[in-house]
């Protein structure tokens, strides 16, 4: 039995690494389009709970991925020129090729190498396989091919980003707002490694157009980005890894396998990447797969429904989240007008998977502050 799986991301690495290492009975393939180390993008955050599942199932892969990893236990807000910062938000960072390196790693010492730069543009193009595994990303060729039969929805969101890093090292995970002439931007950044950081550069339409990012180079629309966040940057570059604007791709589909074809990871969902889980979702799919099919690896059909209905459930919760903390986003130069510390608790409770109580707990310096600002506010 053969099981081909398309993409050599987090999902399909470790998909490939589980089965094997489970000694499944199939030959299992990789097939990657890109060389081995290219990736986009620079680093991934993950909250400091979003690992403990990887902790309990594979103690292993967790032991080496957590020594490359950076922590932080604040996370800074910065609007109108002053910094709020909210206390107990324990968040960790991670280079995305650093943890594709450990995962190939994790792959080859169960026999796992993919074949790289075989790029696929056609399910037909693999061959004939029991199992086609699409972990071919947002853009699935496996997705694509059975649109339909997957009951697949797609929704571009309307703000543009672009994916950049800095060698500015930043304390925290921290989010700036800044108002210029050219319109409101935003940017997700902290370090993922000792001395590199991720800077994601958000603007709503209006501003993108207005201040012409659609009719300007890349190099020049980089420095642009660079003079915005001046006062951010400190002097430091921004740098391009293919950091072109694109508009996040809200994809959902209704069903998860549609005869010999199943998805995970971006290729099945995408969560906005404000709530930092596309990763960590993109790997417990491949557990929830790969234990679906250890389960039943004679019955294709039950192992792929098992793999459904254990991890739907779960799945659209965290994704609600992940839409409505999108929502916030999409709006955020209207939540910009807010005194900076309303602002931060409007952004903290945006996915309203966060509430008083929990923040209490969490953040009692934020909370604070946050009180008594509402009761100085309240004798005006
Ligand atoms: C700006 C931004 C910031 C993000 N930040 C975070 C974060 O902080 N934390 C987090 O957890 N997640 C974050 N994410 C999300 C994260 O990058 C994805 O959720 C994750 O990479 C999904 O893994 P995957 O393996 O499913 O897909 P991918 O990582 O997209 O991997 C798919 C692979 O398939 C290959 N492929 C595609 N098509 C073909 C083909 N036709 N033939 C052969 N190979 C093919 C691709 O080259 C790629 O290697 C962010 C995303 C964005 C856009």
């Amino acid at each position: 039995m053969r099981i081909a799986i398309l993409g050599a991301g987090p999902s399909g690495l470790y998909l490939a690494y589980l089965l094997k290492r489970a000694k499944f009975p199939a030959d299992i393939e990789v097939i990657e389009q890109n060389p081995r180390d290219a990736t986009f993008g620079f680093g991934l955050g993950f909250s400091e709970s979003a690992l403990e599942f990887l902790d309990a199932e594979d103690p292993e892969t967790h032991a080496a991925i957590t020594p490359a990893m950076e922590f932080w236990n604040d996370s800074n807000l910065y609007l109108k020129g002053q910094q709020v910062r909210i206390d107990g938000m324990r968040y960790a960072g991670i280079g995305r090729l650093a943890l594709l390196r450990i995962l190939q790693a994790r792959a080859q010492s169960v026999g796992i190498v993919p074949t790289y730069q075989k790029a696929i543009t056609k399910p037909e193009d693999i061959g004939e396989a029991a199992l086609i595994v699409g972990a071919d990303g947002a853009n699935s060729v496996v997705r694509r091919a059975h649109e339909e039969a997957f009951g697949t929805t797609v929704k571009l969101l309307k703000n543009r980003f672009a994916w950049y890093g800095t060698h500015k090292k930043f304390a925290a995970l921290s989010h700036t707002f800044v108002e210029t002439e050219l319109g409101t931007f935003n940017a997700h950044h902290h370090p993922h490694a000792s001395d590199m950081s991720t800077f994601v550069v958000e603007m709503d339409e209006a501003t993108f157009f207005r201040a012409g990012f659609d009719k300007m180079p890349q190099p020049e629309a980089k420095d642009l980005c660079t003079k915005i966040f001046a006062d951010t940057l400190q002097g430091h570059e921004l740098i391009s890894n293919n950091s072109i604007w694109r508009q996040f791709p809200r994809i959902a589909t209704q069903r998860w396998s549609v005869a010999n074809c199943v998805l995970l990871g971006d290729a099945l969902h995408t969560a906005h990447f404000s709530i930092g889980s596309g990763t960590r979702l993109a790997m417990e799919d491949a557990i929830a797969l790969a234990k679906a099919l250890i389960a039943s690896p004679r019955d294709m059909p039950q192992a792929l429904a098992d793999y459904e209905s254990a991890r739907k459930p779960v799945m659209i919760k965290l994704l609600n989240a992940a839409n409505t903390s999108s929502d916030w986003y999409e709006e955020f130069p209207k939540h910009m007008q807010l005194s900076p510390i309303e602002f931060a608790y409007s952004y903290i409770t945006r996915s309203e998977r966060v509430d008083m109580e929990r923040l209490r707990k969490s953040s009692p310096e934020f909370v604070a502050a946050y009180e008594t600002h509402l009761a100085k506010a309240h004798k005006h």
